[in-house]
């Protein structure tokens, strides 16, 4: 096995300014360093409880993030001292201001008579003579700023050696800044949307007050990534990895690709429940249009049989799809391997591709408090039981917005790189009750017919995710004269950024006729069409 450590150019972090954002548990922390990435700023998060000692890179500047706990409690969270030593800028964020504070004197954070949660008008105070340097931070922003809150603690206290840059009504001290040092701490929350002007705040932190150049765009990563890929992988060494035609799987196939050409070897298994004739069109799109050396392995029936007669238990669905589908994958993978060895110039299949994206990683690493264990990766496990392969994961640095505009970039057809999620079950989870081929059938044309009228009408992008399900009972109708009995397709279409909360797409009743119309005179077996409106919370957005 070739040594493919050795030589590895290094990874973002070393090659681009970096912004170190400290997690203390808030839920807005990944936001923090969306908004900097939004900036062309590259930024990564860590758990507040890293070791600068341990760091393998020098920050331009340090955020310490939002949290849920009080800097006074016993069992509370702190930095490492040496965050203060470290020379760099540091900008502290609600728990992040009180941690700042907390630093210089555990007397300057009580909790406050009254909480704050939501909208509040800022005043930034400005300065002059030997202070003035503080107003970097709300340099061109306004006097009166409307920002959200979301705090129960506040300063007593203004610390030794800092000035106030900013006050509300309730926070007397929401805006710090330390006379000599760049030590910057603000209450409200500059990372959410409901803070108006708080990208611009963020921008003068990071690019003004740190110096972190904005270079950091798909262009400048992808050339860099290619000869990551290419070092890491060596001349000789094989990469396999899954790939379902969605735009996560399809950038990092391509990447693979670009780097490493035929030795990266796409696989695809059609489980039977895809939509309608997706499995052809993905292989024509990859291999035709991409250049992507894929295997398609139809194993509907296989998946079909086991299927049958699962009627009540949406987890049984799961598994049995999720377990055959690693039994298939490694099958082929033994087949790929074997042939691929004998050849000439190429080396054993010693990767596994995944496509990691960064909140995957967000999630695993972000902090939980003392007690909270740590979470593994959910897609991973499964694959790499039995197979001794290692992980190649290109796509692990990037927001989906970055994977995005790298398939962009990389040439992949626009409706592919804005294509909605689909989940690794398929249309089982949205047939309730038994998946038989027929009922395959019914949920893929009348899902078709949906979609086809969506992108006609050039709602597509707005919508994050829509889909027709199928219900297990059935309803009278007439038609033609005649007295039909026949199934129920619910409609679902809904708005989201993070998939976490959702809203329901609110099309014009109009369009739902239309839909409605077509599926019940094209689909056999269907009479009735309904429009599902449930939000998420509480209802999620697969149906199972
Ligand atoms: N727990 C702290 C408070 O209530 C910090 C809250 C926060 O960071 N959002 O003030």
């Amino acid at each position: 096995m070739a040594d493919s450590t050795t030589n590895v150019p290094p990874p973002p972090h070393t090659l681009f300014d970096t912004i170190l954002v400290l997690d203390f548990g808030s839920q807005y922390t990944h936001l923090i360093t969306r908004r900097l990435r939004e900036l062309s700023i590259y930024s990564e998060m860590l758990p507040c409880t890293q070791k600068i000692s341990e760091l393998s890179f020098k920050p331009k500047g340090i955020i310490l993030s939002g949290g849920p706990y009080s800097v006074y409690w016993d069992d509370a969270p702190h930095v490492d001292p040496a965050v203060f030593e470290l020379g760099v800028p540091i900008l502290g964020i609600c728990y992040g201001l009180q941690e700042i504070a907390w630093h210089s004197d555990q007397k300057n954070v009580v909790a406050g008579e009254k909480r704050e949660y939501g909208h509040a008008i800022l005043n930034v105070h400005k300065h002059t003579g030997k202070t003035a340097h503080v107003d970097a931070l709300f340099a061109g922003l306004e006097e009166d700023m409307d920002v959200w809150m979301s705090h129960g603690d506040k300063l007593s206290q203004r610390p030794a050696g800092f000035v106030t840059v900013a006050a509300s009504e309730n926070a007397p001290f929401a805006g710090i800044a330390h006379e000599e040092k760049e030590w910057f701490g603000i209450q409200f929350h500059p990372e959410v949307t409901h803070t108006k002007k708080g990208t611009p705040l963020i921008k003068n932190f990071a690019a003004n007050i740190c110096g972190a150049k904005q270079d950091w765009t798909m262009d400048a990563f992808v050339g860099k990534e290619i000869d990551r890929i290419r070092a890491l992988v060596g001349p000789k060494g094989q990469v396999i990895g899954a790939v379902s035609g969605g735009v996560d799987s399809t950038v990092a196939a391509k990447l693979m690709h670009e780097a490493i050409g035929d030795r990266f070897h796409a696989i695809m298994v059609d489980n039977g429940v895809l939509r309608l004739n997706e499995a052809k069109q993905v292989k024509e799109t990859l291999t035709a249009g991409l250049g992507i050396n894929l295997t398609v392995i139809d194993a509907s029936d296989r998946f079909l049989d086991l299927l049958a007669g699962v009627k009540d238990d949406p987890e049984k669905k799961r598994k049995i799809i999720g377990n055959t589908f690693i039994e298939i994958f490694q099958e082929k993978a033994k087949e790929i391997a074997a042939a691929a060895k004998g050849s000439a110039n190429e080396g054993e299949i010693e990767w596994l591709l995944q496509g990691t994206l960064y909140p995957d990683v967000i999630e695993s690493i972000s902090f939980k408090g003392p007690s909270a264990t740590i979470k593994t990766h959910h897609n991973v496990g499964g694959l790499l039981e039995g197979m001794h392969l290692k992980l190649i994961e290109p796509l692990r640095e990037l927001f989906k917005d970055e994977v995005r505009a790298l398939g962009t970039q990389l040439g992949i057809p626009e409706d592919l790189v804005w294509r909605h999620p689909f989940p690794g079950p398929g249309l089982a989870i949205r047939i309730i009750g038994e998946v038989t081929r027929d009922q395959v059938r019914i949920a893929q044309q009348a899902d078709f017919i949906f979609i086809d009228e969506i992108k006609k009408a050039g709602y597509y992008k707005q919508i994050s995710q829509a889909y027709a399900a199928l219900l297990p009972v059935k309803a009278v109708g007439v038609m033609g004269d005649k007295r039909v009995h026949a199934q129920v397709i619910a409609l679902r279409a809904v708005e989201t950024t993070d998939f976490m909360t959702a809203d329901v797409f609110d099309f014009p009743t109009k369009f739902l006729s239309k839909v409605s119309t077509r599926i019940v005179n094209e689909v056999d077996g269907v009479c009735r069409v309904l429009y599902e409106v449930t939000s998420k919370p509480p209802g999620t957005i697969e149906m199972e």
